[in-house]
């Protein structure tokens, strides 16, 4: 028997804010600078838009 995942799950990414585990198809992705980040609601994005915001006063 095997325990490791099994390779039809659907791909999961973890949240840029929250770092939760989310389906690929169901993240909200956005293109930062130099990278895409992926958030798992508008919630994480808020969060991760204030701060990003916050950082440079
Ligand atoms: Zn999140």
């Amino acid at each position: 028997m095997n325990d490791k995942k099994n390779p039809c799950e659907p791909e999961t990414i973890a949240c840029s804010v929250c770092l939760k585990e989310i389906p690929v198809s169901e993240a909200r992705s956005e293109e930062a600078t130099d990278y895409v980040m992926y958030y798992c609601s508008l919630d994480c994005y808020d969060k991760w838009k204030n701060q990003s915001q916050e950082s440079n006063p």
